[in-house]
């Protein structure tokens, strides 16, 4: 007969929040703590690992997909040129952009309240390269999470020393790749292939970014790892403010699981939870902690733990979730997901954002441009009956067609002189700059300022109209004496 001792569960209960005071990956003096996790199995990883592929497929294909000759995708930052879906967008179009990033925060906002780092976990670069792409790699040249520290621990053999460089000549292998397909999003392949035909001296800054960004990934995958999560990416510290007890996330039952026990067959009908406390959901988690504690900001929502766990229960013979996707209020009282107030509020900021968004892409302008008169001119006088301004025109041609332009004054009866004598010529998905005097007669003038509208046309075709106002001589009007007296010294201030 077993003694009572023999039958006493090794039962924890948690409710120490000291956890909360330190990363996982610090140790008490401060130093790195080297996380060798455990490779995931199980239905989740499956289907992330489908996910990467599709992921993969994505990221290294794009930069070759080209619309029209033109890459799908661009983001050339030194030349502020943008191509999305084959559109190009210029510094003109910032007000698109900066909507657009707008847009796309309170798009974070609301799906992040909704579905917690279903992001990070799923789709981030970050833990996309990091966990199917570098920790495979190091699987299959190490080996498993404890062969990988008997390695660390192990002398410099001959074997420790092939494995350690071919893991590391294959991580900046994969780094040198990532970083060229980097550069092709901001560049294009074109260019990139240029780069790696012609001499380096013809390309000294392109050769440059590719060894810099080589390293940067290197580094960042062989050392520096679950620390761009943890410590670098603002999204992971938005966490707290973002998430709410209504968002999904993967989170523990510990309404299930506790209080936690060491599992003996023999321990069936005490009164236990169902976690066996095993270790198996800390043992395979990249950054180190442990998803018991509850919700942290160094989770990254990978379900590693959940697949873990189920296959721990599934061995034991207990129904699998006791780690799954929930809510913090499911987890406590079963509630079901809540459309809250804070989301209805997001998800209308979405709408009226997004309406705004398509309305400004609709009616975007392929050409467009500014009119401006020329610094420190104010009006000429042109014989006795006429007065001219001299303007300064920037135009820009988001169009794949050359463009011969001319400008015709659409509101006023005048002329417009090109101060080059020719017509501006605008070259496709280019900028073209020219100067130009509007003269009207005197008569015509008849304020400070008058409103001129200035059609841009290619042949007949009018392409756009843009809008100036033309500077004439100072009109004082009957009772305006005084006001117009102090306009005119401020003017002249000026
Ligand atoms: S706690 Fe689980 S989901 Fe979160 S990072 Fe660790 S293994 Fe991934
Ligand atoms: S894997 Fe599951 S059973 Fe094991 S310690 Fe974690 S929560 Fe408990």
């Amino acid at each position: 007969m077993e003694s009572e001792s023999e039958i006493q569960p090794t039962i924890t209960i948690q409710n120490d929040e000291s956890f909360r005071d330190h990363l996982a990956t610090v140790d008490q003096s401060g130093k790195r703590k080297w996380i060798y996790a455990q490779k995931p199995k199980g239905r989740f990883y499956n289907i992330r690992t489908y996910v990467s592929w599709f992921f993969f497929m994505v990221f290294f294909g794009l930069p070759f997909i080209k619309s029209n000759g033109r890459p799908l995708f661009l983001f050339n930052i030194p030349e502020a040129k943008f191509i999305i879906f084959g559109k190009i967008f210029w510094p003109q179009d910032f007000f698109i952009f900066g909507l657009t990033m707008i847009t796309f925060i309170v798009f974070i906002i609301l799906f992040t309240a909704a579905f917690g780092r279903l992001f990070c976990g799923w789709v981030c670069p970050q833990t996309v390269f990091m966990e199917m792409l570098f920790r495979k790699v190091e699987y299959w040249i190490e080996g498993n999470a404890a062969a990988q520290k008997l390695l660390k621990k192990a002398p410099w053999t001959s074997e420790k020393f092939f494995k350690k460089t071919t893991k590391h000549l294959a991580f900046y292998f994969l780094s040198f790749v990532i970083a060229n397909t980097f550069l092709a999003y901001i560049i294009g392949v074109d260019q990139l292939k240029k780069i790696a035909t012609e001499p380096v001296s013809e390309h000294f800054g392109g050769f440059v970014s590719i060894v810099i960004f080589s390293g940067v990934f290197y580094g960042v995958y062989a050392f520096f790892r679950e620390q761009v999560c943890t410590v670098v990416c603002p999204y992971g510290r938005l966490q707290s403010v973002l998430l709410d007890r209504n968002s999904m996330i993967v989170a523990y039952d510990y309404k299930r699981g506790e209080p936690r026990g060491k599992y003996k067959k023999q321990l069936t009908g005490l009164e236990i939870g169902d976690c066996i406390d095993c270790f198996q959901c800390v043992k395979v988690c990249p950054t180190g902690i442990d998803i018991r504690n509850g919700t942290q900001m160094e989770c990254v929502g990978c379900t590693a733990c959940i697949d873990a766990c189920d296959k721990m229960m599934e061995s034991v013979g207990r129904s699998t979730g006791l780690i799954r996707y929930a809510s913090e209020n499911k987890i406590a009282s079963s509630e079901k997901l809540h459309y809250t107030g804070r989301m209805k509020l997001y998800t209308l900021l979405l709408i009226v954002l997004t309406g705004l968004l398509s309305t400004l892409l609709l009616t975007r302008k392929d050409v467009d441009g500014t009119i401006i008169r020329a610094a420190g001119m104010l009006y000429q006088e042109r014989a006795n009956d006429s007065l001219s301004n001299l303007y300064n025109i920037k135009i820009i041609n988001k169009t794949e067609n050359n463009i011969p332009l001319t400008l015709r004054l659409e509101n006023a009866p005048g002329r417009i002189i090109e101060a080059e004598g020719k017509s501006i010529s605008l070259p496709k998905e280019g900028q073209a700059k020219g100067s130009f005097f509007i003269v009207l007669a005197r008569k015509m003038v008849k304020d400070r300022k008058t409103r001129l509208l200035v059609g841009l046309y290619e042949g007949d075709k009018r392409i756009t109209t843009l809008k100036t106002n033309f500077m004439g001589p100072l009109f004082i009007h009957k009772g305006d004496e005084g006001h117009e007296q102090k306009n005119e010294n401020q003017n002249e201030h000026h």
